[in-house]
């Protein structure tokens, strides 16, 4: 079975002192007890530091294990200090120019490093207007992973590695993607996956919807079999959202535990 994931991304917001506060109140109000960011941080093992489920994840990650890149944060650099990790945010496709190779090698590099990695794929408007949205996805997820070892990325325990289907045109626009179309999506990630070799289809393999997810419309997309949960932007800064969000993942979580 696969996992249910609520992944936050704070992205360029906070300060030390914001995002532990933030931690602990969205901690309390998921009434996960003694979890804060400095306390997920100080762990060894911060995948589920006293169970709760809650660990902490970088934003980026650079490709290469270790060399002279002034700036960048490499996948060995995060020991103790992350155990997730996100690649191919449109952000940093848009910023930085990332292309489809790069991301897959600091995939390659995240999983070398026993991080698990989250890797954002999503199409621009003009795609999803021109009916191209399929392809670019299909696409993104190609280019990449087509180099990639899938038993080195370790997918099929649902601990290696995650998708995020993120439409462009969703993130911090306020207007979200139908929960029917998101699963559409995920159908076509999981093809792809099929084709490249991952075992059992890419079946295994959770898929989170990202973009615009508030309270309001998580039920949405957590009705879809297909989505394993959500990558959070926005409503993630927003203790209240965010705790209603978790909860409302915790109910599907529990749904499909006991089907
Ligand atoms: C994101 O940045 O990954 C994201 C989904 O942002 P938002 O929820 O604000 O649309």
């Amino acid at each position: 079975m696969r996992p249910v994931i609520v992944a936050g991304n704070w992205k360029m917001h906070t300060t030390p002192a914001d995002a532990g506060e933030l931690a602990r109140t969205i901690g309390a109000r998921t009434r996960v007890d003694g979890v804060t960011v400095r306390d997920a941080l100080a762990g060894p093992d911060v995948a589920a530091p006293d169970g709760t489920g809650l660990a902490v994840g970088a934003q980026d990650v650079h490709h290469e294990a270790a060399g002279a890149f002034t700036g960048a944060i490499s996948a060995p650099m995060l020991d103790g200090l992350a155990t997730w990790v996100i690649v191919g945010h449109s952000e940093r496709r848009r910023d930085a120019c990332e292309t489809d190779e790069l991301i897959g090698r600091k995939l390659v590099a995240a999983r070398a490093a026993g991080l698990r990695a989250i890797l954002c794929v999503g199409e621009q408007l003009a795609d999803r207007d021109a009916g191209r949205a399929h392809d670019i996805v299909d696409g993104q997820v190609r280019g990449c992973l087509a180099a990639s070892d899938p038993a080195a990325l370790g997918g099929d325990d649902g601990r290696g590695f995650t998708i995020a289907y993120e439409p462009v045109w969703a993130i911090g626009t306020g207007r979200n993607a139908r929960g029917a179309d998101a699963a559409e999506m995920a159908g076509a990630i999981r093809a792809a996956l099929a084709s490249l070799a991952f075992s059992g289809g890419g079946d295994d393999v959770p898929v989170l919807y990202g973009g615009s997810v508030a309270s309001s419309n998580i039920d949405e997309f957590m009705a879809e079999p297909a989505i394993d949960g959500a990558l959070v932007g926005g409503a993630s800064l927003k203790p209240d959202e965010m705790a209603a969000i978790v909860a409302r993942a915790g109910l599907t979580a529990a749904a499909r535990a006991a089907a």
